[in-house]
């Protein structure tokens, strides 16, 4: 389930009430404030709170000469510029603080991101739910053959289903035997004293789903989304970067629009690259062995120059 019953009626509460502010607001992220947005089988993003728009981005970069001719075009213009030139203080003006629910495993990656602020739920002081991260079929591959951090062909069906079976079953065991060592009841019905939770939660898989808030700057979100939203980066913490970006584009649509044209879309070239290029464009045959790049540089500037 990716919103309690609990939870949606808080988010229900705090979408029913409106306060009046003198702060920027950006109509965008209103609509997503509180809503929680499903991914993967129990997870989700929202937003819980956030601070800044496009405009205090350009207002922090202008602080030294005050609003001059400001225009929604000159806003614009100087995000690309500042993103161009890698001005990162003015996107650290914008904030978000999200609430994310999510695999452990997930997690694990999520947490190595360490510029962000982060408060966990607490397996010492409360029982974890009865929920696992259980890809869909068409999500179960093969590991690659050319990639070691990658996945290869998806799984056929008998093979699948035997996966899915052991991801399923193995889950529940350890889960019943969690329920057992922190129970205060034992299969008699007689009291017996429970083991620990920060003890008992040793035994629960990778998939079971935690739940943190993430308080992150807009510059340091963008680096996280740049990583994230990547192809390389693993499947399942990725369609969280997915739906984080459908968020931003709403909040700050011009910083998201020069993100997703200079980081997403765009890429980094080496000296030797440039050089490459160069060559190119005079119509010069460039080709690895003459590049000076190993077969591996080759291959991803050719990923670049032919798409
Ligand atoms: C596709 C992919 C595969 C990965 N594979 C592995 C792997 O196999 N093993 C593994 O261990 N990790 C792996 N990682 C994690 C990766 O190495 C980074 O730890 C992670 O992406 C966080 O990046 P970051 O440190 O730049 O981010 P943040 O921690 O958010 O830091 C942002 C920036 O702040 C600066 N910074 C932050 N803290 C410090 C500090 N203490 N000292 C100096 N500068 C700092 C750095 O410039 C950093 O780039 C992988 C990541 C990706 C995207």
């Amino acid at each position: 389930m990716p919103v309690t019953p609990d939870q949606q009626a808080e988010i229900d509460e705090l979408r029913s009430q409106t306060k009046p502010t003198l702060r920027a607001v950006s109509p965008g992220m209103e609509k997503h404030l509180y809503v929680a947005h499903d991914v993967l089988d129990h997870g989700f993003v929202r937003v819980v709170d956030y601070m800044g728009d496009d405009e205090a981005i350009c207002q922090a970069a202008r602080v030294s000469y005050g609003k001059g001719t400001k225009s929604v075009q000159n806003d614009e213009g100087l995000i690309r510029y500042l993103m161009r030139h890698w001005h990162s203080t003015p996107f650290e003006m914008c904030e978000v603080k999200l609430h994310v629910k999510l695999p452990v495993f997930v997690a694990r990656q999520w947490i190595r991101h360490r510029t962000a602020n982060v408060n966990e739920y607490s397996a010492r002081y409360s029982i974890l739910d009865r929920e696992f991260y259980i890809p869909r079929a068409e999500d179960l591959a093969a590991q690659s053959v050319i990639n070691n951090q990658g996945r290869g062909e998806t799984l056929s069906g008998d093979q699948a289903e035997q996966v899915l079976r052991y991801l399923k079953d193995d889950a529940n065991r350890a889960y019943d035997h969690y329920e057992d060592m922190i129970s205060e009841v034992d299969a008699d019905g007689n009291a017996k004293q429970g083991l620990a939770r920060e003890l008992a939660r040793m035994n629960l898989p990778a998939n079971i789903y935690t739940q943190w808030y993430w308080k992150v700057d807009l510059h340091n979100l963008f680096h996280f989304l740049r990583l994230r939203a990547d192809s390389h980066a693993q499947y399942e913490i990725r369609v969280y970067a997915d739906a984080i970006c459908e968020v931003v584009k709403d909040w700050v649509p011009a910083a998201y629009g020069a993100f997703e044209d200079y980081r997403l879309g765009g890429a980094n070239l080496s000296g030797k690259a440039v050089e490459c290029v160069r060559k190119m464009v005079a119509g010069e045959k460039v080709t690895q062995e003459t590049s000076g790049m190993s077969k591996g540089e080759w291959r991803e500037f050719m990923g670049v120059v032919e798409g």
